[in-house]
């Protein structure tokens, strides 16, 4: 398949899910974050477990609400997290209890949705996406993170929610990212592709594992492919990553040279796996395929890696 053949059929180079963050860190401001808080420019946005709440606009929608409103609407100031700075306007996210959420579902100017969703269907910007993957990954780390891992002790919160402090032993807790690796392995005209119980009917995708201590990335996704699908794998070549807030992630892209063929599943992660060819693979990512098959939406890394082996060349990065 040529590129423009490539290009006609699925269009530019689809933006990374949750990559598209720009706001400014800010880590040297963290220690100010309650002085922040009373910024008339702060922003907010609530998150209630895997619910975010979203404001209808002339335009769509928005997940940033000034942080007065999103206080009044139920959101824990007491436990916001600095998400970072646009510019002069510091953004926080705040914990929202379920009976508070329960409380706006007949609010016709909101619009409550999981960030999986919002992602695929674009409903905000690919900015206000990133900075949710941000916000969904701290709070899931802080809901775990209640007592000392050292001691037991309950824990303090401090630097704007980037770090938890243990009174009774001194012991300093930091949010944690889990490496995960995703990988397309390639057999010259073909790729493996697999399918897991908790997959929607029909998707194929890229086999993914957690990276375990000791390991580099590359000896990780070798090691997944054989244990999930039999396939022994030399040269490993990385593409791109992703964060990945479910719960707190990052996604490892590799694709890697197939060095056996014959495949035998792992029956506890996966239900399927084989041998894709190229053209069969582009049907997958158009949805066109005849048995109705799909591959990942665009706003997932396994796309990505998918289209690359299509295209024949690397992605770019986020
Ligand atoms: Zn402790």
């Amino acid at each position: 398949m040529t590129r423009d053949t490539v290009l006609e059929r699925f269009g530019p180079w689809p933006h990374l899910g949750y990559t598209g963050a720009s706001l400014d860190r800010a880590s040297e401001r963290r220690s100010e974050a309650a002085a922040l808080l009373d910024d008339p420019r702060a922003l907010a946005c609530l998150i209630a477990g895997d619910t975010i709440v979203l404001r209808r606009t002339e335009a769509g929608f928005s997940a940033l609400f000034p942080l007065t409103e999103a206080a009044g609407l139920g959101g824990r100031s007491a436990e916001a997290c600095l998400l970072g700075l646009d510019g002069l306007a510091p953004h926080f996210v705040l914990p929202l209890h379920a009976a508070a959420l329960a409380a706006l579902t007949e609010r016709e100017d909101l619009h409550m949705v999981d960030l999986r969703s919002i992602a695929v269907e674009g409903l905000v910007s690919a900015e206000e996406i990133g900075e949710l993957a941000t916000a969904k990954a701290m709070l899931a780390w802080h809901a775990r993170r209640t007592f000392c891992s050292n001691c037991g002790g309950r824990l303090n919160v401090g630097e704007g929610g980037w770090r938890r402090e243990c009174p009774e032993c001194g012991a300093q807790h930091f949010p944690r990212t889990d490496p995960v690796v995703i990988m397309l392995t390639v057999d010259g005209e073909r790729c493996l592709l697999g399918r897991s119980p908790r997959f929607a009917p029909g998707m194929w995708s890229c086999l993914a594992g957690f990276v375990e201590p000791g390991e580099t990335f590359e000896q990780a996704a070798r090691r997944e492919t054989l244990e999930e699908a039999g396939i022994r794998t030399g040269q490993a070549r990385y593409l791109a990553c992703q964060p990945w807030p479910f719960p707190m992630s990052v996604m490892i892209g590799f694709h890697l040279q197939a060095e056996s063929t014959d495949i035998t599943i792992d029956p506890v992660e996966l239900e399927g796996a084989r041998w894709f060819a190229r053209e069969e693979a582009a049907l997958l990512l158009a949805r066109t395929h005849p048995d109705g098959l799909t591959a990942p939406p665009q706003m997932a890394i396994a796309h990505h890696l998918i289209r690359a082996f299509v295209e024949g060349r690397d992605p770019p990065a986020g």
